[in-house]
């Protein structure tokens, strides 16, 4: 089993509130918002990232996506939203537990950093 902070919010030893839950993910505000709008959607099994969660169980990875257009939806964001995962150190990915951050509110630059 997994020890992140992700796994400490979906135990419940850090008290959260979901935005959305179901049987397969959960979603919550981030800590340090990148954006008026930053959620980020997490599966309850704790794959490590997206290659790997892609291999195991990618319905999981599309269902991940489809909550995260619902989320944009109920959140307003009929300007326009980014969905980013990072994976590795390169990639930027700080905790290990996959997890997809939804962005919106604010015009998104590209290229991203
Ligand atoms: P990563 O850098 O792995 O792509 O994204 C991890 C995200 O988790 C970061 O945006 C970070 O702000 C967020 N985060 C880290 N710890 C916590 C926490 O305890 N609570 C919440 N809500 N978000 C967290």
């Amino acid at each position: 089993m997994s020890d992140t902070v992700f796994s400490k919010i979906l135990s419940g030893e850090i008290p959260i509130d979901f935005l959305h839950e179901d049987a397969m993910c959960v979603a919550f505000n981030d800590i340090s918002p990148q954006a008026p709008t930053h959620i980020l959607v997490i599966p309850r099994h704790a794959y490590r990232n997206v290659a790997e969660a892609s291999e195991k169980d990618p319905a999981l990875v599309g269902h991940l996506m489809a909550v995260c257009s619902k989320l944009a939806r109920k959140h307003r964001l009929e300007n326009g939203f980014r969905i980013v995962t990072n994976q590795g150190d390169e990639g930027g990915q700080s905790v290990d537990h996959l997890h997809f951050h939804l962005l919106g509110g604010r015009a998104m630059q590209w290229p991203p950093g």
